[in-house]
């Protein structure tokens, strides 16, 4: 299919998760974007396996989340074995109940994500263009020229904005000339996804062995597990690995022979862990891999694409329907890249203590990391945190500029993500969360506490002129049944509180009370919205 267009607002090169999930919010934001890809069409290869509760919360506003569940199988938890000897088992299902509608980590290879992604925009009438790659960009002031090849023949199209999907090896990245520092790890490593004979049960078993470390993860079809180690010395130049050769060395390790029934994915590969300097030129921005790639360590990977594009989206789509200032688009770099960063830091520290295999390393591994892991996790709080952190639900942009926290309390503050609190919706009579009020595009505005039914109408009134369809709002009346929310932000008084929720769930503004011109300060001169139209 060729690209009839000779200018697009945006163009999103890579159609992987993270383009994809650019495109979806572009669209649910009401931006037609072009997104490409060099490739055939969409892949088979399972790639990453889990999604973590921040990515199905994402999904749930899409709308898409019934089908992931449906599809996926939550992961139990992890089994930690030491010279193929059971050290420790944490089992994780439903750790975070309570903090998300999804207290889980669900198993769901990648190519079902970029499916799911995929028929949303089929459905929205965004095709992608298969076989089309980028090859140059050339920035000239208010627009972008790319050349693009498909099927041998070169074509240019404008863009006022450019997004960088493409992968590690980002021509995105490399055309604005963007440093991507960082390592190769000197290992190599096998990957197989696997039908067994027998069920192997639905905890990841991970062993550490003087020979190296393996580790097997329960798929959610039955009898599949997918294999994962580092290659045997022995094998290190081999071409054309097969299952036969990666058998033994994983059998050496855990103790035990499994029997193939069925390859479906056997692949080596190395790990790498860098970082872009910047996530921003001119009017190319890089999400996803094409941003920071990093060991798998806590299946962390595609998640943070998904949400770099969830950040980005809202803004971009703003700033291309005129409604906001081009500023705004600043902040996604100021918020994304402390994010990355993090976790370049937590997995290569994690990806360390797996693969060092120095005396001392070893004697912590073996000796007090089991009884550590046992410790921990008997602790309730510590779970919290933990799944606070894997889950990526704990991330928060307190720092960003897009912050007004004007409110007394401190648990809860403006930058943070919007915490899952249920709620009883006395208008509507029914059982609601406070994510579920959020699920229409725009900003959401909700007022807490006690107000009179006049100064309510003259409120809403107030929105529905100034901002019509940038903001929604609701109102949470004080209620025996909703007193666990007013406790959340630490309500004590009557006076209302109000909060303004950004179109990613993020809180942007905290106030201790109700106040129309901090609502329009915060909307004119923070956010900087220029059109009050959607
Ligand atoms: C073997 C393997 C196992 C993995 N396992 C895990 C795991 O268990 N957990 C985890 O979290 N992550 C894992 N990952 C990493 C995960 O797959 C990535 O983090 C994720 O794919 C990143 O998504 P992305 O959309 O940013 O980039 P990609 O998925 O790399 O997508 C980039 C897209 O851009 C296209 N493209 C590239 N250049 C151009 C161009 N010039 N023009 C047009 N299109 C272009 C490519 O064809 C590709 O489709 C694994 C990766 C591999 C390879």
């Amino acid at each position: 299919m060729k690209i009839a267009k000779q200018h697009t607002p945006v163009l999103i090169v890579g159609a992987g998760p993270s383009g994809l999930m650019m495109a979806a919010q572009l669209l649910r934001n009401g931006v037609q974007p072009i997104i490409i890809d060099s490739k055939q069409g969409p892949t088979t290869q399972s790639k990453a396996l889990a999604v973590q509760a921040r990515s199905l919360e994402i999904y749930r506003q899409l709308g898409v989340v019934d089908t992931v569940i449906q599809n996926g199988k939550q992961g139990a938890g992890l089994i930690f074995n030491i010279n193929d000897k059971e050290q420790a088992r944490l089992p994780i299902n439903n750790i975070g109940e309570g903090q998300t509608p999804f207290p889980y980590v669900l198993v769901y290879q990648q190519y079902k994500n970029e499916r799911v992604l995929l028929d949303y925009l089929t459905q929205n009438c965004c095709p992608v263009y298969w076989e089309t790659s980028l090859e140059t960009v050339t920035e000239t002031a208010g627009k972008a020229t790319v050349t693009l090849v498909s099927s041998g023949e070169k074509t240019t199209l404008t863009c006022n904005w450019l997004i960088g999907a493409d992968g590690a090896h980002s021509v995105v990245r490399k055309q604005a000339g963007i440093p991507f520092n960082g390592d190769t790890y000197p290992r190599t490593f096998y990957l197989a996804d696997l039908n067994l004979n027998t069920s192997l049960g639905d905890y990841i078993d991970l062993y550490l062995s003087k020979d190296g470390f393996a580790a097997i993860f329960p798929m959610p079809e039955d009898k599949r597990y997918r294999l994962i180690g580092n290659l045997p010395d022995t094998l290190a130049d081999k071409e054309d690995i097969t299952v036969e050769d990666i058998l033994p060395g994983m059998e050496q390790v855990t103790g035990a022979k499994q029997q193939v029934t069925e390859c479906h994915w056997l692949t080596t590969y190395k790990l790498h862990h860098r970082m872009a300097d910047k996530f921003r030129s001119g009017r190319s921005f890089l999400i996803g891999d094409a941003a920071h790639v990093h060991s798998p360590v806590g299946g962390q990977g595609m998640n943070t694409g998904l949400q770099d594009a969830y950040n980005l989206a809202w803004k971009l789509a703003g700033v291309v329907k005129g409604q906001f200032n081009e500023l705004i688009l600043d902040s996604y770099a100021d918020e994304r890249m402390p994010v990355a960063k993090r976790l370049l830091n937590t997995t290569d520290t994690a990806f360390n203590i797996i693969m060092k295999r120095n005396i001392f390393v070893n004697f912590f591994k073996s000796h007090m990391m089991p009884g550590l892991l046992k410790f921990l996790w008997a602790r309730e709080g510590l779970k919290k945190e933990f799944f606070k952190i894997l889950s990526q639900t704990g991330i928060s942009y307190r720092d960003s500029k897009l912050n007004m926290h004007l409110g007394r309390g401190s648990k809860i503050k403006a930058g943070d993500r919007l915490p899952y609190l249920k709620i009883f919706d006395e208008k509507k009579q029914t059982e609601t969360d406070l994510h579920q009020w959020c699920a229409q595009p725009g900003f959401t505005f909700i007022a807490m506490g006690k107000i009179a039914e006049m100064d309510l109408f003259s409120l809403a009134k107030w929105i529905n002129q100034t901002y019509p369809q940038l903001l929604n709002f609701y109102y949470l009346p004080l209620s025996s049944k909703n007193q666990h929310v007013f406790d959340a932000f630490e309500i004590t008084s009557p006076q209302p509180r109000t909060i303004l929720v950004r179109p990613d769930m993020h809180i942007g503004l905290i106030n201790d009370g109700i106040n129309t011109d901090i609502i329009r300060n915060y909307m004119d001169n923070v956010v900087e919205v220029l059109s009050r139209e959607s």
